[in-house]
C-alpha cells in the first residue's frame, strides 16, 4: 500500500505572519506513528553517516513504531543533547535526509521522499521533555571535586557542561549577555525555536547543579590564566561567532542599516517585537531589504516582515542574494515559509551602494545586476557583475546578512592561544585540546559558522577528553 509522507501541522502563513508563535506544530502521536512506519529499516542504513553526530536513526524510529517512546529518546541521547532542538533547526535536508535511501532510491511505497527525520526526533524529544525523561549520571567522587569553566552558553557550552555534570564536576558557565543560550536565544525567532524549549534546558542543567553567571566577558572581567588560578581545572571555549560581516560599500554607516546580528537580538534577546511592553525598540521601515541567502538572512526577514504586518505597516520585506536560489545556503523549508508569509527574493544582484537623505538615513539601494559565472572554491556558481546594469530600489531599512565570524574579545588577550587565519581556534580534532593545556573549544570557534548539532557534537567530544584529563590528573 502507499505510504505517503506525514506533513507536520503548520500555522497558516496568513496567521503566523503577524506573531512570532511557532510555525511548525509537528507531529502528534498518530502522525509519528505514520511516519515511522514509513522507515523500511534498512540492513545497512545511510542515514546515520549523513548526522553530524552519528545518531542510531533505525534504532529510533522503530523503537518509535513500537510505542517505545522513551527508549526512542534515549536512543537520540546517546549522541544529541537537545533532541527537541535539533529536531527543529537541524538542516536535515542537508543531512540526515539527505543520506536517507529514499533520497537516493525512490520508496518501495511510491513514494520518493526522505522519513521525515528530524520530526520524529522532536516528537521523541518532546516526550522526553514533557516526561521529564533524561540519561542516567556517571557521578564519580574523584572528579566531584573539580571545577571546571565553561565560556559561553550557546549550544556548545550548554552541552559540555551537561556530559561533565553528569559526572558531578562542578561546571559554571560564564555569560556575555544577561541572558544564556547564545544564538538559539539571540539569533534564532521564536517563530522556529519556542523559548520554552531553551529555558527548559537550561533549567535542567541548573538542577543537574550547573551555576551560570551572565554579564560575564571572560577576557575583560577576568582572564583564562586567572580562571586557572580561581581553582578551575579545566575550561571549554564555546565562544561562538558573534561579529558580523558586512559588505564596505557606500553608504553602509547610514541610519536603519543594520547587521542582521544587531537586529535579531533587538527582536529576540531584547523582545522588540513585544515594544512597548518591552523597552528596546527597532525601526520599521516601509521597504525593507535583507542582503544575504543563508538561514539569518531567512530569519531576518521574516523576522522584519512580522514587524511590519504587526505596525499596519503593509508588507514589503525583500531578500537580495547574488546568487540563485540553487546556491542559496539557507534550510529549504525557511526559504518556502519566507515566500510563502510574503518575503519576495531579488536573485541574481549584488548591492553597491547605499542613498541617504540629508538627515542621514538610508532611501534607496543601487544594485548591479549578475550572471553565474564558473564555480568557486566553495563549489557554486560565481556571480559575475553586468556591465551597465546598475538601478535603483526604495530601501528606508536594510539588513546585513552576509556571514559572521570570531569575536576576538577573548583571543586577543590571551596570546598563547593558537588561532587560524580567520581568528577560529586551532584545536586536535580528537580531543578538542587546544594550545593551551586544559583548554578544551568546540563549536563555531572552530572552523567557523556552522550548525547546532555540530556544535553539540564538538563538545561532547571536548567533554570526554575533559574527564579524561581530570581523571589523570
Ligand atoms: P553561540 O550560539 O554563538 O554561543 C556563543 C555564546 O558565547 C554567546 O552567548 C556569546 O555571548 C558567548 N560569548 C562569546 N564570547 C564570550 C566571552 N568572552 N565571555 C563570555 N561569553 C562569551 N544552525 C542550525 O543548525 N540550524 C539553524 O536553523 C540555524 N539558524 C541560525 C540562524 C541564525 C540567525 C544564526 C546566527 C545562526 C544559525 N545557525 C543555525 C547556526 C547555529 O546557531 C550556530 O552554529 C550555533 O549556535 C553555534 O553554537 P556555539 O555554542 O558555538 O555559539
Amino acid at each position: 500500500m502507499k505510504k505517503e509522507p506525514v506533513k507536520a501541522e503548520e500555522l497558516g502563513a496568513q496567521v503566523r505572519s503577524k506573531t512570532f508563535d511557532e510555525v511548525v506544530k509537528g507531529y502528534c502521536e498518530s502522525d509519528a506513528l505514520k511516519e515511522a512506519a514509513r522507515c523500511i529499516q534498512c540492513k545497512n542504513p545511510t542515514c546515520s553517516s549523513g548526522c553530524p553526530v552519528g545518531i542510531d536513526i533505525k534504532t529510533f524510529i522503530n523503537k518509535i513504531t513500537k510505542n517505545d517512546y522513551k527508549g526512542a529518546y534515549l536512543t537520540i541521547r546517546e549522541k544529541s543533547n537537545f533532541p527537541s532542538i535539533c529536531g527543529r533547526v537541524c538542516p536535515a535536508e542537508y543531512q540526515c535526509r539527505k543520506a536517507c535511501v529514499f533520497t537516493k532510491k525512490g520508496s518501495p511505497f511510491a513514494s520518493n521522499e526522505a522519513i521525515n527525520i528530524h520530526f520524529l526526533e522532536r516528537f521523541a524529544g518532546d516526550y522526553g521533555m514533557s516526561n521529564n525523561l533524561d540519561v542516567a549520571t556517571k557521578r564519580d567522587e574523584k572528579l566531584s571535586k573539580m571545577k571546571v569553566a565553561v565560556i559561553g552558553s550557546g549550544p556548545a557550552g550548554l552541552a559540555c557542561a551537561g556530559e561533565l555534570a553528569r559526572h558531578g564536576i562542578q561546571v559554571t558557565i560564564f555569560e556575555g549577555l544577561h541572558k544564556t543560550g547564545g544564538v538559539l536565544r539571540y539569533g534564532i525567532p521564536p517563530f522556529r525555536m519556542p523559548r520554552t524549549i531553551l529555558d527548559f534546558e537550561i533549567d535542567s542543567l541548573k538542577k543537574m547543579g550547573v551555576k551560570f553567571i551572565p554579564n560575564y566577558l571572560i577576557g575583560k572581567a577576568r582572564t583564562i590564566k586567572e580562571l586557572f588560578s580561581d581553582g578551575y581545572a579545566a575550561i571549554f571555549l564555546g565562544l561562538g561567532a558573534g561579529i558580523p560581516s558586512f559588505l564596505g560599500i557606500k553608504g553602509e554607516n547610514l541610519c536603519n542599516i543594520y547587521s542582521a546580528n544587531e537586529f535579531l537580538t533587538r527582536v529576540n534577546l531584547m523582545s522588540a517585537y513585544k515594544f512597548p511592553e518591552f523597552h528596546t525598540p527597532v525601526n520599521i521601515g516601509k521597504h525593507i531589504i535583507v542582503i544575504g541567502g543563508g538561514n539569518t538572512a531567512m530569519d531576518a526577514a521574516r523576522a522584519a516582515l512580522r514587524l511590519q504586518k504587526m505596525n499596519d505597516i503593509p508588507a514589503d520585506t525583500t531578500i537580495l542574494y547574488r546568487r540563485t536560489e540553487v546556491e542559496m545556503p539557507a534550510r529549504r523549508l525557511e526559504i518556502e515559509h519566507a515566500r510563502e508569509e510574503g518575503v519576495k527574493f531579488q536573485f541574481l544582484v549584488k548591492p553597491e551602494e547605499f542613498l541617504g537623505d540629508d538627515k542621514g538615513f538610508v532611501r534607496k539601494i543601487k544594485c548591479l545586476k549578475c550572471e553565474l559565472g564558473e564555480p568557486d572554491s566553495s563549489g557554486r556558481r560565481r556571480p559575475v557583475e553586468i556591465k551597465g546594469s546598475e538601478f535603483e530600489s526604495d530601501c528606508d531599512m536594510a539588513v546585513i546578512a552576509v556571514g559572521l565570524k570570531a569575536n576576538e574579545l577573548l583571543t586577543k588577550v590571551t596570546p598563547e592561544l593558537k588561532l587560524d587565519k580567520y581568528g577560529d581556534v586551532i584545536v586536535d580534532k580528537e580531543t578538542m585540546l587546544t594550545s593551551i593545556d586544559g583548554v578544551f573549544a568546540g563549536g563555531d570557534i572552530v572552523g567557523g559558522e556552522g550548525t547546532v548539532i555540530e556544535a553539540m557534537g564538538m563538545a561532547k567530544r571536548a567533554s570526554r577528553a575533559i574527564v579524561n584529563y581530570l581523571l589523570k590528573r
